[in-house]
């Protein structure tokens, strides 16, 4: 592997999207709802608006798919980062089971969108695989495989240990769990096909427009960015792991940790072949845990929580040593208390939908369309619209203000620890 590689910065995914601009675009003096963020959470609650012909404003302080959705693995996955016998040991049946299907929805919602839109994003459908090193994480996949066939008919396949090697291309991995229903993406594509689609249906994004506090105004509100305000009924914060200083209600149950992503060069024609053959996604239960999959170009996207990912994809895939790392970036994930997504109000009045712990590339677009039916004053109450996301608690985290260093200190802890592995496993080592 060769260890310079790039610096942190330009994502794969930007590099491979052809040129696109949305049209130019003025912020307006009223709307009916204000949206602060432009990532699928943000664009989707802006789509479903515009859709329903409301007036939507959206604010984004750098460019559309600027945060994590323009950064993430493009992995589509059902579910959330708890696997379903936590949910439904911690909520009870009922609720787990909505929440799951739930999940499902958001996937089938991202393909009606994109049918009804006509937008291109290398969507995939190969499934995914949860991956187990340990014997205890491989019972846990079977448990997890078992309840969904018994309480959702939600079908899964558990692989051993030769299928998964011949299903990965490495015996990294013991045991598997696959998902045939998550797909996999080009997540800025998504996101830029999304915003395209909700500015054809009216609404007004903007770009490079960092909104720096919504004030009361009226019986609404007030969205202050650069010189200007913009008034509305309903504000939605649509900025996940990236909580502005406004909102100090989030920032204390949103703990915002950085996730890098790595892309080779395009492999090696028998390696491609080797790699992922099935073309599924691939994500595991370590910690710390790796995500990776092969791209159309044949290059493998390796993303986990080190720093360390270009040593990491040689623990798993020892023939790349050697392989050249094109593109190397990083993003923000937003973990909750719960590790589960909120959806809701803050104190403020303000709509908000956070903490998908790294698992919101598929429900993010769900989210945003509750949110949309919120704005929109939808369904009798927010409990007929939140469904089993209704008064779910959303506790603040302990440690406020101390966030960014355990979060650092956590990831220099497994960055050394990777080293060591990496180190034991070098060749000759
Ligand atoms: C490296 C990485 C890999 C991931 N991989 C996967 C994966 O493979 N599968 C999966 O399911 N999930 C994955 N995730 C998580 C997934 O990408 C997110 O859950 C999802 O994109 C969240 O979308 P969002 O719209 O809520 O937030 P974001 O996409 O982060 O959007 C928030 C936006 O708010 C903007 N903003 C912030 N403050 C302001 C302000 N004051 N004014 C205006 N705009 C503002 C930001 O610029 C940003 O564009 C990954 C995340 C990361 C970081």
């Amino acid at each position: 592997m060769s260890r310079g590689g790039p610096p942190d910065g330009r994502t794969y995914w930007k590099a491979s999207a052809t040129a696109w601009s949305l049209p130019p675009a003025e912020a307006p003096r009223r709307a009916d709802v204000a949206v602060v963020g432009a990532g699928f959470t943000g664009l989707s609650a802006a789509y479903h608006l515009a859709l329903a012909g409301a007036s939507v404003a959206v604010f984004e302080a750098g460019e559309v798919g600027e945060g994590a959705s323009g950064r993430n693995g493009g992995q589509v996955l059902p579910g959330y980062d708890r696997d379903y016998p936590e949910l439904v040991e911690r909520l009870g049946l009922a609720r787990a089971q909505a929440m799951w299907r739930l999940s499902l929805s958001a996937i089938e919602r991202m393909e009606a969108i994109m049918a009804r839109e006509g937008i291109e994003c290398g969507w995939e459908a190969y499934g995914h695989l949860e991956a187990a090193t340990t014997a205890a994480q491989r019972d846990a996949l079977a448990r997890a495989g078992d309840a969904l066939a018994r309480d959702l008919q939600h079908p899964t396949r558990l692989l051993g240990p030769a299928e998964m090697e011949a299903a990965v291309g490495s015996p990294f991995y013991i045991a598997g769990l696959e998902f045939p229903a998550a797909r996999a993406f080009h997540p800025l594509l998504y996101a830029r096909g999304l915003a395209a689609a909700a500015a054809r249906r009216g609404a007004v994004i903007l770009q490079g427009r960092r909104v720096t506090a919504v004030h009361r105004r009226d019986g609404g509100y007030a969205v202050a960015w650069g010189e200007g305000r913009t008034s509305c009924r309903e504000v939605i914060v649509a900025t996940n792991a990236y909580v502005p200083p406004f909102a100090p209600w989030l920032r204390r149950r949103i703990l915002p940790v950085t996730s890098t992503v790595v892309a080779t060069a395009p492999l090696a024609p028998g390696y491609a072949a080797r790699i992922l053959p099935g073309r599924q996604t691939l994500s595991d239960l370590k910690t710390p845990m790796y995500y990776f999959r092969v791209t159309a170009d044949a290059r493998l996207v390796f993303g986990g929580g080190t720093g360390e990912e270009g040593r990491s994809l040689v623990r798993v895939f020892p023939y790349l040593e050697g392989t050249r790392i094109d593109y190397r970036w990083h993003g923000r994930v937003a973990v909750s208390a719960d590790w589960l997504p909120h959806i809701g109000r803050t104190p403020e009045g303000w709509l908000y939908a956070a903490g998908y712990t790294g698992h919101g590339a598929a429900f993010s677009t769900e989210a945003g369309a509750m949110l949309a039916a919120l704005a929109l004053g939808e369904g009798t109450d927010d409990t007929a619209t939140l469904g089993p996301f209704a008064a779910l608690p959303f506790p603040p985290m302990a440690l406020l203000g101390q966030h960014g260093r355990v979060a650092r200190m956590v990831r220099a802890y497994l960055r050394l620890r990777e080293r060591l592995a990496a180190y034991a496993h070098r060749p000759g080592g």
